[in-house]
């Protein structure tokens, strides 16, 4: 078997025992870089060097006869976002350009702590805001499945580096959907955890009370291995909650059937408008192969969800307005040149040139999306709207909340399409930010609750496109839904765990232009 099929699992059993070289190992992937990074633009910087110095130290370590990590010698790639010390950060801005991270995350931490290694870090949209990749301010990335379309977003630079096998497993962030709209439109298993497993130290903030970093993989058991090793209390982030077991234990326990359990499918969104037919029917399937091992499905209702999406584009920019206000080009951030930001106070009389320098450096820095949340969260947290918008936002949230706990009365998990249709083409939203959002209605509420979700691959569409299936459980349940997600892997005999074949997809655009 070649060594791009290993799963993480195998893969870090064959360094842990000598049988693989974490060396051989990278240069497997590094191979595939080579061949496919100029078509799918994933990574926005590659670790070439520290990652094979960190290969021979594996080596090393193994030749003292100690004992490796859980991800021994997995290919990672992290979204930027994400600080690794000494190595720039990015998060997809201009704003950021030339800056470099004067501590690690603590998920990377981790990551290294268990012997992975890290190999680049990849390309998002700006600050993680948006659903296409295509608001990075250097590059835009494309799907593996067909070069013409996004991988989805934001941490669609992860999701185009797995699904292209230019890496093992890779970390992403979730804010709205971030981590599981990618994985759906990628043919990947995404997880977005509980709020507060895993640990926000060295992310760079978007939305606060709702990003949360977790994995993207090829399988279910990829993601919660990777999991396994990011979650845990840290006690650098504040929100971050006391362990328990269910964050840490090893392995997955599969169910040998689903006689107890309760699928619930919310009446919102399966009566949701703009639904591909083809996700629709995906989505039958996948509730058959539910049904046919014995679980039992009922219709609940989330009747609030339906102020979801409004509510978060009023609380996630108002988040992210504040968050971002340290890149004023002094504390953080570029700083435009004073030539011209003594031109901006001109302009705007009795300003003085130092808030000159903030507008100039901000106007140069950040790109249209960002201005536009910050622009909609200032205004939401404006003396006198205040109430009318953020406090009504809140609001909506508390009864979302309640929403999902009374439907987790009646059912365990619910299921979910992942994004309304298969991946998009490259521009073809890019004019309409409305429809844009519109793309993660049915991840969104998952973020609002705080509750763990997990997409994972359950179809493909007449065009060859992958189509993501998302079940939602409750607080905690994060072990569970990844079990289940195996589960469905193996009773439909991996059958939706596919590599795109990327010559075709290459020939193909070759072919358009
Ligand atoms: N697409 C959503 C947004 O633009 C969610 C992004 C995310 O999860 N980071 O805000």
């Amino acid at each position: 078997m070649s060594i791009l099929e290993l799963t993480a699992t195998e893969l870090a059993g064959q360094v842990q025992s000598g049988s693989l070289d974490p060396e051989s190992a990278l240069d497997a992937y590094f191979g595939e870089i080579q061949k496919s990074e100029s078509h799918l633009k994933a990574f926005l910087l590659l670790m070439r060097e520290s990652a094979y110095a960190q290969a021979r130290s594996l080596r090393a370590k193994r030749a003292e006869g100690r004992t490796l990590g859980r991800l021994a010698g997995v290919p990672m790639a992290v979204k930027d976002n994400l600080l690794i010390e000494g190595f720039p950060v990015t998060c997809g801005s201009r704003i950021l350009q030339g800056y470099r991270s004067s501590y690690t995350a603590t998920v990377v931490e981790r990551l290294i702590r268990e012997d992975a290694i890290v190999i680049g870090k990849t390309n998002l949209d700006e600050f993680a805001m948006g659903s296409s990749t295509e608001n990075s301010a250097f590059q835009i990335t494309r799907n593996p499945w067909d070069l013409e379309r996004v991988p989805g977003g934001s941490s669609g630079g992860s999701a185009a580096a797995v699904a292209g096998s230019m890496a093992l497993a890779a970390l992403g962030s979730d804010t709205g959907g971030s981590i599981r709209q990618p994985a759906g439109l990628c043919g990947l298993v995404g997880f977005k955890p509980t709020y507060g497993f895993v640990s926000r130290y060295g992310l760079v903030a978007f939305a606060s009370s709702l990003d949360q970093v977790g994995p993207l993989a090829r399988t279910a058991a990829d993601a919660a291995l990777v999991f396994g090793v990011i979650a845990g209390h840290d006690p650098k982030d504040s929100t971050s909650l006391v362990s328990s077991n269910e964050m840490n234990a090893h392995g997955l326990e599969l169910p040998k059937d689903l006689n107890n359990v309760v699928v619930g499918v919310p009446k919102e969104f399966a009566d949701a408008s703009g639904v591909d037919p083809e996700v629709t029917q995906a989505l039958e399937k996948t509730l058959e192969v539910f049904r046919s091992r014995g679980a039992r499905v009922r219709s609940v209702t989330l009747p609030h969800v339906k102020f979801a999406l409004a509510a978060y584009y009023v609380l996630a920019p108002s988040e992210a307005s504040a968050n971002l206000a340290r890149f004023d080009g002094v504390r953080y951030g570029n700083r435009a040149s004073e030539r011209e930001s003594a031109r901006a106070a001109d302009a705007d009389s009795g300003e003085g040139e130092l808030i000159g320098l903030y507008k100039r450096s901000r106007t140069e820095g950040f790109g249209r999306e960002v201005q536009r949340r910050i622009l909609i969260g200032t205004f939401a947290l404006s003396q006198g709207y205040y109430e009318a918008y953020y406090g009504k936002a809140q609001r909506a949230r508390g009864l979302i909340v309640q929403d999902f706990e009374k439907a987790f009365g009646e059912c365990q998990i619910l299921l979910a399409p992942t994004a309304p249709t298969p991946a998009f083409k490259v521009g073809e939203k890019t004019d309409d930010p409305v429809a844009m959002y519109l793309s993660d209605v049915f991840t969104i509420p998952v973020n609002i609750a705080g509750i763990p979700a997990v997409s994972f691959p359950c179809g493909f569409s007449r065009a060859g496109l992958p189509i993501g299936a998302q079940l939602m459980g409750p607080k905690g349940s994060d072990r569970r839904l990844l079990a289940l997600a195996q589960f469905f892997e193996e009773a439909t005999e991996k059958a939706f765990i596919r590599r795109p074949s990327m010559g075709k997809a290459k020939k193909a655009t070759e072919a358009r232009e």
